[in-house]
């Protein structure tokens, strides 16, 4: 048995089978690199699904981590901190909502599950309850984040479901607007939904749906867990709109893999959580802040929202030009660095290839490529990606799937 086989084995012996993994045991990062259990190399250009956005084994990051393992690790909120306050107020500059403030948790669901709670406490008074989120759109795995995500397939068997949600079609002012009532606290939205297949918010569905909270006296809430941190280009998804949301979560790239979540608010409800009406035990330890931290100085110093917005255009002008020769590929769309392959066939297969050739990404809504390199990705690997791409297409292009692409496919 290879050493691959060996860890496979035990593993799926002790773990649940609650994911479809690929088989292949992931042992070392470097920049975009990551190798397996057996030695070979791949170009990661999924970055644990837009988590890694300044790559694996970042220097300074690793220093920084080190620094403060060795210095304190936990100490639970009842006490202060140092790197928890420096953090909170970061990302206030770095997210402009001027007097907000924030709350740090673990994960994206968890910093959801803090959206929908700050929300319910907003509305309290006036009977406000109801939670408005978007079809196609994800939000996380608990009970009360899985019942805000608008798709039935992660919602199968856990009945019954929290209530209080009801779903809008994304880009679609009139259907938000016929959803309103008094009861209606919050609407929750991703400026570019990544699981649901990389579609961007048209902007002047985010300027009317703004208007519309405004004039409701409505919470608009972001969850930025996957399109923030940089991935578009912007630090969150919402500053290429030219809106500001009262709130937003964050999680995934935050800490670069280390586990850290977090919703910014602005100033308006910065109050609203007072001692006893929410907590989390290992929220903004001083190893996760650090760590948090150092990923926003790497990406400060080393000028990454721009980095990404011109790697960004060159692979999707790269991809542009692989679409053109092969018909079952639909579309070319994203923002920055979260780009979508969209095909007229399920992706599987042709992610599947570009796995094999060494080339990590992930189908996603069935029709979907979704490519999430990291934001100070090489043009080189760029190149070597596209090369990739282009060679897992002609050989997709000669098989029989994707010969008889269905035509009437609808991403
Ligand atoms: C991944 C994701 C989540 C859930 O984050 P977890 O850390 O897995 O709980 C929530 N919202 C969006 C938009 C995501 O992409």
């Amino acid at each position: 048995m290879s050493k691959t086989q060996t860890i496979i084995q035990e593993f799926n012996q002790y773990v649940v089978p609650s994911y479809k993994r690929n088989a292949i045991v992931m042992t070392k990062g470097k920049g975009t690199k990551v190798w397996d259990a057996d030695g070979k190399v791949y170009l990661d250009f999924l970055s644990g699904i837009a988590v890694t956005n300044i790559g694996h084994s970042h220097p300074s990051y690793i220093a920084a981590v080190e620094k403060q393992l060795e210095q304190l690790v936990h100490v639970s909120n009842l006490y202060y901190n140092e790197p928890q306050g420096k953090l909170a107020k970061k990302l206030i500059e770095i997210s402009g909502l001027n007097g907000g403030k924030c709350f740090f948790c673990n994960s994206g669901a968890e910093a959801n599950e803090a959206l929908i709670k700050l929300a319910r406490l907003c509305g309290n008074a006036q009977g406000k309850y109801e939670i408005i989120s978007m079809k196609n759109s994800f939000h996380g795995r608990t009970l009360a984040t899985l019942t805000a995500t608008g798709q039935d397939k992660v919602k199968k068997g856990f009945d019954p479901l929290p209530e209080g949600f009801v779903y809008a079609e994304f880009n679609n002012i009139e259907s938000v607007k016929a959803l309103v009532n008094d009861k209606t606290a919050a609407v929750l939205i991703e400026c570019v939904q990544g699981e649901g297949g990389v579609i961007p918010a048209d902007p002047s569905f985010l300027k009317d749906l703004r208007a519309l909270c405004n004039e409701k006296n409505i919470l608009l809430l972001c969850d930025e867990v996957q399109c923030g941190m940089g991935r578009t280009g912007k630090w969150f998804g919402f500053q290429s709109y030219g809106i500001e949301p009262d709130a937003f979560s964050l999680a995934k790239a935050l800490g670069n893999g280390f586990p850290i979540g977090a919703i910014v608010t602005n100033k308006k409800i910065a109050d609203v959580f007072q001692p006893g009406s929410h907590a989390s035990t290992f929220g903004g330890t001083p190893l996760a802040c650090s760590a948090a931290l150092a990923v926003i100085s790497i990406i400060e110093e080393e000028n990454l929202l721009e980095k990404c917005v011109e790697a960004g255009a060159s692979f999707m002008k790269g991809l542009g030009e692989i679409a053109k020769q092969y018909p079952f590929i639909k579309e070319i769309r994203g923002t920055g660095l979260m780009i979508g392959m969209v095909l007229n066939t399920p992706a599987k297969e042709l992610e599947q290839k570009l796995i094999d050739m060494g080339l990590l990404c992930l189908a996603t809504a069935d029709y979907v490529i979704r490519f999430l390199p990291p934001l100070n990705v090489k043009s080189s690997e760029i190149e070597e990606a596209l090369d990739m791409i282009a060679d897992a297409c002609e050989e997709f292009n000669s098989t029989k799937s994707g010969a008889q692409a269905d035509s009437s496919a609808n991403a």
